[in-house]
């Protein structure tokens, strides 16, 4: 870890600043570098920028003993006010994304969705992968923003911040409550997802491809098993993410993959391969991400890497470093995604030709916006 790393390392990570409010568990936040958790992306909770909303655990529901509950996943069940969100960044592809969850258990190290927890009140780190909120009444709320009249329908985006099928959904399956109440108003509907639980939706998916009222993207990765399970440890593996393409594109589903993100020296050479196998089992289009660190991730990912790649990892930080104009973080709208130099050009070209050699992305196709109808309302006629 260079020297000025790791001054900010610890600065926001474990240390007490001076006339900040002690944590009970203020021990339990401090990195353990000298441990490894299975199962688990990050490997400490850093420090929260909005300290003054950190949740301690007396804050906590249902969590009766802190040392005990530290390493298992904890749900938290909120009743939320609102359930649509306006996103407003111009380089992300939509305009209106819900997400049943906050907090995702696969623990994707670089998730830039880590940074959004610390305004629950919660880490990036560990917390964002243990304490996952829960949106109970998110169908509800969907039901009423669809039945306002001001509503104009345009597609909604469901894991556009957290993964709408992490292990929660199996327990509360709000996602699917969610997508039968898009079906029955005729909502359109884009899905993003690593998990293959998404297969349990298969019916009504299919009802709603048949109305063009779904597309869906399957995350992939890399096809390194040991790569994926100490980089995303609880998403599921990438022949079995194949086997959800084959389904649901068979299914009738509009089937995509996106490669987010193609990190230089970890991931970055499996392009070809995830584009060819994708397009096998019936992706018909796709989307990539480079590797960007914002915030926390900084931190999270550096101790991530160096613990996992000793070998590589100095090398591997300096070229992501190189596509970002000398920094692992970027919010350049526009650059951020991409990034930038000889490495992310190289990336970019990749993807250009490997799209155009499996026929991805051929087709002009779009969500059907025309149908939709509140229950009660005749179908609009034009
Ligand atoms: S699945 Fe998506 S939301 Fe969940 S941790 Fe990974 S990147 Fe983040």
């Amino acid at each position: 870890m260079s020297e000025k790393l790791k001054q900010d390392h610890y600065k926001v990570a474990p240390q007490k600043h001076e006339g900040e409010k002690t944590s009970p568990h203020e021990e339990e936040r401090a990195p353990k570098t000298d441990q490894y958790l299975l199962g688990r992306g990050a490997q400490f909770n850093t420090k929260n920028r909005f300290l003054k909303n950190e949740k301690t655990r007396e804050h906590i529901e249902g969590i009766d003993d802190w040392e005990e509950s530290n390493l298992a996943t904890q749900y938290i069940e909120q009743e939320s006010k609102t359930i649509v969100n306006n996103v407003d960044s111009p380089d992300v592809g939509m305009s209106y994304s819900m997400n049943p969850y906050a907090g995702c258990e696969h623990g994707c190290i670089y998730c830039y969705a880590r940074n959004v927890h610390e305004y629950w009140g919660y880490s990036a780190g560990l917390d964002f992968e243990q304490k996952i909120i829960v949106k109970k009444n998110a169908p509800q709320l969907l039901r009423k923003f669809l039945m306002h009249p001001k509503w104009q329908c345009a597609p909604l985006m469901l894991s556009g911040n957290t993964d709408c099928y992490q292990p929660a959904e199996q327990k509360y399956r709000l996602t699917r409550a969610m997508l039968e109440v898009c079906n029955e108003f005729n909502q359109p509907v884009g899905i993003l997802t690593k998990n293959s639980w998404i297969l349990k939706d298969k019916d009504v998916l299919q009802e709603m491809a048949k109305k063009r009222l779904v597309s869906a993207m399957v995350s992939i990765t890399s096809f390194n098993e040991d790569l994926r399970r100490t980089m995303e440890p609880r998403t599921t593996t990438a022949k079995q993410k194949l086997k959800v393409i084959n389904e649901l594109s068979s299914a009738g589903v509009r089937m995509g993959i996106m490669m987010g993100p193609m990190i230089p020296g970890l991931n970055e050479h499996e392009m070809q391969r995830i584009m060819k196998a994708a397009s096998d089992n019936g992706a018909t289009f796709t989307a990539y991400t480079f590797i960007r660190l914002n915030g926390a991730i900084k931190f999270l990912f550096h101790d991530w890497l160096f613990k996992n790649f000793p070998d590589r990892a100095d090398k591997v930080w300096h070229l992501i470093e190189q596509s970002h104009d000398g920094k692992v973080n970027d919010t350049r709208w526009g650059v951020r995604m991409r990034g930038e130099g000889n490495i992310a050009q190289m990336v970019a070209q990749q993807y250009k030709k490997y799209g155009k050699l499996y026929h991805m992305n051929a087709e002009e196709w779009s969500l059907d916006t025309s149908i939709f109808r509140r229950p009660g309302e005749q179908g609009r006629l034009f």
